[in-house]
């Protein structure tokens, strides 16, 4: 063990002898405290089991876009933005990240508002991707419901 090791050894014992217990003792904030402080701001937030379960169905997509044929002119054309009413979207681009997903929030909304579309997209998908629950999850997750 050379000089380095030993000197960064101490510095370790020392910390967990002297330096936590007294910052515990006075009220110093904890590691919980201060993980939140640090990473919610950037919206890391702890994923839940649901979160999980909801992305491994997201990660069967392909990309092939078969689901976006469930799309009709009269969807288009009701909607506005066309190019946003792709059911595709939600495995292939929302699910992807999820401390950018607020600021997708509109166009989640716009697809989850449209069961009888997610539905029929469903029908469409050769990996089986739940599109109408994922489009509900990431509505909740994007903190766009209501
Ligand atoms: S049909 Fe299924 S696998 Fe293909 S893009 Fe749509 S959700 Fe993904």
């Amino acid at each position: 063990m050379d000089a380095q090791s030993l000197l960064s050894d101490l510095k370790l014992g020392l910390r967990a002898v002297f330096v936590l217990p007294l910052r515990r003792l006075f009220g110093g904030p904890d590691g919980l405290a201060r993980f939140e402080r640090s990473f919610f701001p950037e919206r890391l937030l702890p994923m839940s089991l649901e979160d999980g379960a909801r992305l491994r169905e997201a990660s069967r997509c392909l990309a092939c876009g078969a689901c976006d044929a469930a799309v009709t002119t009269s969807d288009e054309n009701a909607g506005g933005h066309p190019e946003r009413l792709r059911p595709s979207l939600l495995p292939s681009v929302f699910a992807r990240s999820l401390v950018e997903l607020p600021f997708a929030g509109g166009d989640v909304r716009r697809l989850a508002s449209r069961p009888e579309l997610l539905r029929a997209a469903e029908r469409l998908c050769p990996t089986g991707v739940p599109l109408e629950r994922l489009a509900g999850w990431l509505l909740r997750r994007s903190g766009a419901e209501g």
